[in-house]
């Protein structure tokens, strides 16, 4: 059997890498890094992204590392009005696992090592010609009967014409503070209007260090990032304290701006993420800004759908295929995703408004917080279609 060829390391590429070895497909990775290394902060894997990391064999590992959430809320700063408050689920069978990047990957890239992947990195990839990827210094690769688009937002090979969205956010990794009266469960945020949004993720722990993490983040505009950066570190965290006293002692170790990452977000999706021998999963078939905290779950999404395609179809039928299982759960993610966000992150001071006064109350009026909660988990429309059974 020849082997696949994908492109990108990152938690579709290598979630995908560990099913298909596993249906005994070869694969060979190429990633643009020189050594394994993630980037960011953390991020919420949702039941649905748990339940592919199960099929992978990877979910136990995963929840000794990350903390088990079992809710988000969010409240704005001056009314201290609660504006979001989602239960995964009130029996406890369903719940989210925060974790830091460079858990999720160290995971991934020692499961696709032990189930038989190439890996080769310092391998930048700008195109494809045919079959053949090719590489920064102009030279190809072997031809590979089905290349993977796994770049992620970068990609070389995805046409999408993505829109970026006004609001990125600030990111940081730190201790997790003894004694807060903020729960280890739980998401929580703070927001100004749609203006700022502050937020304290418990993370669980690095994979070589036990002591517990928290993710900290600051939502502004992308214009108001590079003030951010130059501008005065105690004056903003005085800021976060007024706004937002119980989060202070958490921003609290930021002495420099380099301590957090400045990320910046599109919206976008591939119409046909297929192509003759190309397939595009992960952010590079659809991307959206982290609102609903979807994008990693989509990638993990995916990347089964398209290894049980290739495990069912005829290889150059795989492509088709799981675009079909997937193509409604994407769709309705980036609906929503497009109409949320704005609500939490814009100038606009009529949608916050709006969601104080109107969708805060309606969001509490049954069946609606069950609606949520399936929104959030991943799980308001079936997320593999016809592969969804193993
Ligand atoms: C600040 C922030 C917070 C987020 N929070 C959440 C959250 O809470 N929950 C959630 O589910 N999602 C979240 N997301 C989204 C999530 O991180 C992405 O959707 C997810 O990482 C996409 O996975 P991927 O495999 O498609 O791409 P990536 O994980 O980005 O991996 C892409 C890989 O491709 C490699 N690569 C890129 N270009 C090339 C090239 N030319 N040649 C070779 N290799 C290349 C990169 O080095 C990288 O290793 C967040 C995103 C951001 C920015």
């Amino acid at each position: 059997m020849s082997p696949i060829g994908i492109v990108g390391c990152g938690i579709g590429g290598l979630a995908l890498a560990v099913a298909l070895c596993q249906q005994g497909r070869p694969v060979v990775l190429f990633d643009q890094f020189d050594a394994p290394r993630p980037v960011g902060s953390g991020l919420v894997l949702q039941p649905v992204g748990l339940h592919v990391l199960n099929q992978i064999g990877c979910k136990a590992e995963i929840l000794s590392l990350g903390a088990k959430i079992t809710r988000m809320s969010g409240h704005e700063s001056t009314t201290g009005l609660k504006v979001l408050d989602v239960t995964y689920d009130k029996t406890g069978v369903e719940y989210g696992c925060a974790i830091h990047r460079a858990s999720l990957f160290d995971l991934l890239y020692r499961a696709a090592l032990a189930a038989g992947a190439e890996i080769q990195h310092s391998a930048q990839i700008t195109g494809r010609v045919g079959q053949r990827l090719v590489f920064a210094d102009g030279s190809r690769s072997a031809p590979f009967d089905l290349i993977v688009d796994a770049a992620g937002a970068g990609s070389p090979l995805s046409m999408m014409k993505a829109t970026a969205l006004p609001y990125g956010a600030v990111w940081g990794t730190v201790p997790w503070v003894a004694g807060t009266s903020l729960p280890w469960d739980e998401l929580r945020q703070c927001y100004r209007r749609a203006s700022n949004m502050i937020g304290v993720l418990p993370l669980g722990q690095m994979p070589d260090d036990p002591t517990p993490i928290a993710a900290i983040f600051w939502s502004l505009p992308t214009r108001d990032i590079a003030a951010w950066q130059t501008g005065s570190i105690p004056d903003w965290q005085a800021e976060v304290a007024r706004l937002w006293p119980e989060a202070a002692p958490f921003f609290a170790p930021i002495t420099h701006a380099d301590q957090m990452t400045a990320a910046s977000y599109s919206h976008g999706q591939l119409r046909k993420p297929y192509s003759d021998g190309l397939v595009h999963i992960g952010d590079a078939a659809h991307r959206a800004s982290p609102q609903l905290g979807q994008g990693a779950n989509m990638a993990l999404l995916d990347a089964l759908a398209l290894a049980r395609a290739i495990d069912r179809s005829p290889l150059d039928l795989a492509g088709e295929r799981y675009h079909r299982a997937r193509r409604n759960h994407v769709w309705l993610y980036q609906n929503f995703s497009r109409a949320f966000t704005p609500m939490y992150q814009s100038d606009s001071r009529v949608l916050p408004w709006l969601r104080d006064r109107v969708l805060t109350p309606v969001s509490q009026t049954p069946p609606i917080p069950r609606v949520l909660s399936s929104l959030v988990r991943g799980r308001l429309a079936q997320p593999l279609g016809d592969l969804t059974h193993g």
